[in-house]
């Protein structure tokens, strides 16, 4: 079992066991959720057939075993050996209550679209919580791993955000890109992506998570699918698909689609975006292929030590944006879902402590803040608001 999917169980084992009466009483609610078509729908579509036979092209796909693996193969196997029946029993024994914060956090709501909007030579960004970013690239509108819906699960009442996006889908500008890390719920959203079907946004995506797309009613055309490596350009700005060290699924660890890290790279900056992995030596590989870079949004939050091989502790975060060669970090993948055991505010709190320690300037702005990369940005210890 991997940790999504561990996380997921605890998750709902532990809502059952706290909400048990009230459960009973939702009942005929969650009955018709159930069979409802939208369930099955959020699952997506594997790839299979021809597509799937396309990618024997792949280094990084196994045709014996017909999924795609990490640079080290056997490396899932090794930390499905400590995720056990354990687990949900330290879940049901542990007393935290700081996984969830206690109020909402502070964020700039509704944000600045018109000073993030403003023609500019360089980059701005809007951090949206968790690894949902809407970025401003010469005037170009990218947004990454959109999740805008009230849960990262297939049925609502799972994982649900601690609080609404600062910006709803309708009120997002007219975006050019959407870049995908990977298919999980907390990456890729069914209905962030429905909301594209009418629109001329372009898709950037690693091999495989085309397939969801497609059965989610985004044109084929409007779809770009990538290897670990290869790279497209659009209007002057490079996309080049980078590897991670995760695994990826919408039903358990099926592994038919690929996990990537981006960069993201135009006339005036360069970006990378971890999506979710582990610490490994493809850091130092981007870093010295592609590097520097202006920025790096690294994945810094819900991490166990018995499934570091898929989340970077946030020690190793900031170690991967120094072999990265980055001048700065983001911290992401944090402040907006539990899927992980630790309290909600540790991630930022250890990535500051190591930043310092290493020598690494760390950005950490509020949801909604406006943050202009060629100018002197405010940060404040947002976090110290909230227990
Ligand atoms: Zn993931
Ligand atoms: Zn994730």
């Amino acid at each position: 079992m991997t940790d999504q999917s561990v996380c997921s169980m605890v998750n709902f084992l532990g809502y059952v066991m706290r909400n048990l009466f009230s459960l009973l009483l939702m009942t005929p609610v969650i009955i018709s959720l159930l069979s409802s078509c939208s369930i099955w729908e959020q699952l997506g579509q594997t790839p299979s057939g021809e597509m799937l036979s396309n990618y024997g092209k792949s280094p990084h796909f196994n045709q014996e075993t017909q999924v795609f693996e990490n640079r080290i193969p056997d490396i899932l196997e090794k930390m499905n050996e400590r995720i056990n029946w354990r687990l949900t029993l330290e879940y049901f024994s542990s007393n935290s209550s700081r996984r969830v914060p206690d109020k909402p956090l502070p964020e700039v709501n509704p944000p600045s679209l018109k000073a993030f909007l403003r023609p500019t030579d360089s980059t701005r960004f809007i951090w949206l919580g968790h690894s949902t970013l809407l970025m401003n690239i010469q005037n170009k509108l990218v947004l990454l791993d959109p999740v805008f819906s009230n849960s990262a699960a297939p049925v609502n009442f799972l994982v649900q955000r601690f609080q609404p996006a600062v910006l709803s889908l309708e009120e997002l500008p007219p975006i050019d890109y959407v870049v995908i890390s990977h298919d999980h719920y907390d990456h890729l959203d069914m209905r962030s992506i429905q909301f594209f079907q009418e629109k001329r946004t372009k898709f950037l995506v690693p091999l495989g998570i085309k397939s969801h797309l497609t059965y989610w009613g985004i044109p084929a055309e409007r779809i770009i699918d990538l290897d670990w490596w290869s790279e497209h350009k659009f209007e002057g700005i490079r996309f080049i698909c980078t590897p991670a060290q995760h695994f990826s699924g919408r039903t358990g660890t099926s592994q038919k689609t690929l996990w990537a890290s981006w960069v993201v790279d135009s006339p005036n900056t360069k970006i990378y975006f971890s999506g979710d992995s582990g610490y490994d030596e493809h850091y130092q590989k981007i870093g010295d292929q592609l590097g520097p870079f202006d920025v790096a949004f690294i994945d810094s939050g819900q991490y166990d030590e018995r499934w570091r091989e898929v989340h970077n502790m946030p020690e190793e975060a900031v170690q991967a944006a120094i072999d990265l060669k980055a001048k700065k970090m983001i911290p992401i993948h944090c402040a907006m879902f539990e899927l992980s055991l630790h309290d909600w505010d540790e991630p930022i709190k250890r990535s500051q402590q190591a930043a310092k320690e290493l020598g690494m300037e760390l950005l950490t702005p509020k949801l909604g803040q406006v943050v202009d990369l060629a100018l002197k940005n405010q940060f404040s210890p947002w976090w110290e608001q909230v227990q």
